[in-house]
């Protein structure tokens, strides 16, 4: 069943790369596993997928363990200072990084364990309240002014799209991440490369992919609704 959700997720993301003339190899699909168990994600790694998302750092820290090495763990959710040593030698890439005071942990807890963390940072793009993230008209001072850190790689940004029942209506909001990640690549900034653009869940990821996205964070559409209750 879990294989099917999968499969279903691969066509519609093979489909959009099509219609936006994309390589299929330019989108990574990282499958969302939070909340959902060990069994549910082995089942999508013998799928042949290697890149899981979480959003609480002790998740991360407690599946670890139980899953094989060549699991990727993205951090995507809200990550606060005193969690970041839950995370920095499992996680491969921390996508919400939208406070310098975070970006300096990262880089502090990366530095002494002697590697570099790949970030990507958080743009509030919708502007919204209820949400984390920087500005876009402050995202390119934000990454001038954590670049220099020297932990972290800024590898390009991340936005979490409004809750909508009409996908069409976040389009706007991804063309203009991509507008913002081209604009930022120009500047030319040490230490940073405007590669990945995370963007695009299950409600969106196709046209997410449409407007440039190069890694789609998608939970449901691949492990089914979640419970919340337990
Ligand atoms: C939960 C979550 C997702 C996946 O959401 P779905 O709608 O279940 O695909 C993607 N990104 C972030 C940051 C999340 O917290």
């Amino acid at each position: 069943m879990l294989r099917d959700n999968l499969n279903e997720v691969e066509t519609r993301v093979a489909r959009a790369c099509l219609r936006a003339g994309r390589s299929r190899d330019e989108v990574l699909l990282i499958a969302v596993s939070k909340t959902k168990p060990v069994e549910m994600i082995e089942e999508i790694y013998q799928e042949g997928v290697r890149d899981f998302g979480e959003n609480h750092p002790q998740e991360i820290r407690d599946k670890f363990p139980q899953l094989p090495a060549d699991v990727r763990w993205h951090m995507i959710g809200h990550l606060q200072t005193n969690k970041v040593k839950y995370v920095i030698e499992r996680a491969c890439m921390i996508h919400s990084v939208e406070s310098i005071r975070l970006a300096e942990m990262i880089s502090s807890a990366a530095v002494s364990h002697d590697l570099v963390m790949p970030v990507l940072v958080e743009v509030n793009m919708a502007r919204e309240e209820s949400k984390y993230g920087i500005m876009p008209e402050e995202t390119e001072s934000f990454i001038r002014e954590i670049a220099a850190f020297p932990g972290i790689h800024v590898n390009g940004l991340m936005t979490i799209a409004p809750y909508t029942e009409n996908a069409e209506d976040n389009r706007v909001y991804f063309r203009n991440m991509k507008k913002l990640s081209v604009d930022i690549a120009e500047k030319n900034i040490d230490n940073v490369d405007m590669c990945d653009l995370s963007m695009g869940m299950t409600g969106d990821y196709e046209i997410a992919i449409e407007e440039g996205a190069t890694m789609v964070r998608v939970g449901t559409g691949i492990f089914g609704m979640r419970d919340y209750s337990k």
